[in-house]
């Protein structure tokens, strides 16, 4: 039986449920990290954790728990559910509170960690590449809510992400207002062009993913030119080669984008490398 560790102690996954009152549940107030554990691990937990006390300080919600703290729970639950190779939800909720908006009527925020398996592209994704689509759903603007948040209102994304399964493709991309090439819904995005290893700014609008970073740093222990730049879909188009990063995905080759294909329409040397490069980081 999975333990979820919920209001401070791990407890039976069928036992771990929150009030229907919680403003994480009536208005995706809260925040949340999905982070990977490989070989029994907890991946990059450092910086999984500053993000979620940054994404939680943005929205003015203060999590009752240390960082020192949280990171000793998300080991000990993993731990309990004898996971050598999963997943790990962490997410923090406003707590209950009135039917009305105001956070200050709410009290008590949820603390909750799930670790669990997880489903991840097939191994023939990696051969071949994936298809995207641009989505008409443009990525939500930074003044209504920055990107750099991971909240639990995923409704941007996920009306992004209907746009693609739609369309038969099981990732999507997203641009910002400006028109510039976002993330995509779940994962960021690189192109290789003329040699230099592309992916939008954090300011495009995005967010800041984990495994983006992990990847710019291996990238420039290979000596691989690395830019953080803006892209526009025709920098794609005419890309040599087009990746997604992100904590399931991993590094993950695409190889069309609104049916034109990126390159030469296959995996390319740079994305093969860096996703080698990547897994023996996870594994190391
Ligand atoms: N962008 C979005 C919108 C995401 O939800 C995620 C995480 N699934 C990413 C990018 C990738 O971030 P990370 O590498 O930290 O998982």
């Amino acid at each position: 039986m999975s333990k979820v560790f919920v209001s401070g102690k791990l407890v039976d996954k069928e036992q771990a449920t929150v009030s229907v009152y919680d403003h994480g549940f009536l208005y995706g107030d809260g925040v949340f990290e999905g982070i990977r554990v490989y070989g029994g691990k907890v991946f990059l937990l450092t910086e999984h954790l500053d993000r979620l006390y940054e994404s939680a300080r943005a929205i003015r919600l203060e999590i009752p728990m240390t960082k020192a703290d949280l990171a000793a729970a998300t080991n000990s639950t993993v731990a309990a559910n004898g996971l050598s190779d999963g997943y790990v939800r962490l997410v923090v909720s406003r707590g209950a509170g009135t039917l009305g908006l105001d956070p200050r009527k709410t009290a008590n925020p949820q603390i909750i960690i799930i670790a669990d398996t997880i489903t991840m592209y097939p191994p023939e994704t990696y051969q071949q590449g994936l298809k995207l689509i641009t989505a008409s759903t443009i990525r939500n603007h930074p003044q209504a809510l920055s990107a750099r948040i991971k909240s639990l209102n995923y409704l941007n994304n996920i009306m992004a992400k209907i746009e693609g399964t739609d369309a038969g493709c099981v990732e999507a991309l997203m641009l910002n207002h400006k028109g510039e090439v976002a993330e995509c819904t779940g994962d960021n995005l690189f192109i290789v062009s003329r040699g230099v290893l592309k992916t939008p700014p954090v300011d495009a609008g995005i967010l800041e993913g984990i495994t983006r970073n992990a990847v710019i740093r291996l990238a420039r222990e290979a000596k691989i030119p690395v830019a953080e730049t803006t892209l526009l879909r025709h920098d794609i188009y005419v890309a040599e080669e087009c990746f997604l990063t992100g904590t399931a995905a991993e590094v993950v080759p695409v190889t069309s984008l609104d049916g034109r294909p990126i390159g030469d329409g296959k995996p390319g040397p740079v994305t093969r490398d860096l996703l080698e490069r990547f897994r023996r980081l996870t594994r190391s």
